[in-house]
């Protein structure tokens, strides 16, 4: 985080009487001297930069957690506890971050993924809250952009009252990614453990039929915000590409998990649809990332999860840009 012009907040509001900028400055403080975990400090201020003529904030949804033997079924165990043990991670479970990017452009507020909702686990779904401290309310987003349709990216669609939870947004989907998962057959085709993701895709997807554009890679789905091309961890799941000066790229779920997907993109994920795939795409994503130096932000990094990808013996390592 640091001091940078990057990690000012949007706006300045009170915070419990204080100013908040001083309980930010307070916040980084605390984190720095290891007080706070530096998922404290995305609930007190998002992280916003600005990129052209687009503001990017990353809002947190809060955070996933899931047993680490999803990681890399096949890879080697002590290979495994090494990159896991050196990424202070112990135990069995992992707790990667949800971030949510938002960029406003002109008239336009635009919100990639809506997140996990009520429904999924009880530490996500917190997007419409951190939103709130952004100063950034529901009926303001006017589009919202999915990378795929996982209960992390897309149950946070509908509210618990059965309405949209952004009832003033365009919505947009990769045509591959919405015809796999509204495939009225598919509950039967999958395993038993994947039938609520199927049932919570076709309810939200649903949700928004009559509002929403279908895409394909290539396509903008705002004037200079490109689709990419990055299947495997789902059919279409999809990146979106932001050309400047410096190349800025919203991951979504092409890569997850940061101490294991950089060094090893071979080795396969568990959640990945396509493990095949999603090996292909990953090798091919962070190849161009590091010989490009291309910015990127990664839904499940550790917030604000903004970095780059250096090429690192036979893999990769992940370089925090702040
Ligand atoms: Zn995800």
């Amino acid at each position: 985080m640091g001091a940078g012009h990057e990690s000012l907040p949007l706006v300045d509001r009170d915070w419990h009487g204080h100013s908040r900028r001083r309980f930010l400055t307070a916040a980084a403080t605390l984190v720095t001297v290891g007080v706070l975990p530096l998922r404290a400090l995305a609930l007190a201020g998002p992280y916003s930069f600005k990129r052209g003529a687009l503001d990017i904030t990353v809002v947190s949804d809060g955070h996933l957690v899931f047993p680490t033997s999803i990681l890399a079924p096949d890879a080697p165990p002590d290979a495994l506890k090494q990159l896991l043990d050196a990424a202070g991670i112990t135990g069995t479970e992992i707790k990667p971050d949800a971030n949510v990017a938002v960029i406003r452009s002109g008239a336009d507020t635009i919100l990639f993924d809506t997140g996990s909702g009520a429904n999924f686990q009880p530490t996500a779904g917190k997007l419409v809250a951190n939103l709130a401290l952004a100063g950034i309310q529901p009926d303001s987003i006017t589009k919202v952009v999915f990378t795929h349709a996982h209960p992390d990216h897309i149950w946070g669609t509908l509210g618990t009252d059965g309405n949209l939870t952004f009832p003033k947004a365009a919505y947009y989907a990769a045509a591959a990614e919405w015809n796999f998962w509204m495939d009225k057959d598919l509950v039967t085709k999958v395993p038993e453990a994947m039938q609520p993701f199927v049932l919570g895709a076709q309810n939200n997807l649903t949700a928004v039929k009559e509002k929403v554009t279908m895409f394909k890679p290539g396509d903008e789905v705002h004037a200079g915000i490109r689709v990419l091309d990055t299947p495997g961890h789902t059919p279409g799941h999809v990146s979106f590409e932001i050309p400047g000066d410096e190349m800025l790229i919203i991951v979504g779920d092409a890569i997850v998990a940061v101490p294991i997907a950089f060094p090893h993109p071979e080795w396969r994920f568990g959640f990945d649809s396509i493990p095949d795939l999603a090996i292909q795409t990953r090798k091919t994503f962070l190849d161009r990332a590091a010989t490009d130096k291309i910015k990127m932000l990664g839904f499940h990094w550790p917030y604000p999860g903004i970095g780059y990808a250096e090429k690192k013996g036979t893999g990769y390592a992940y370089v925090a840009a702040s």
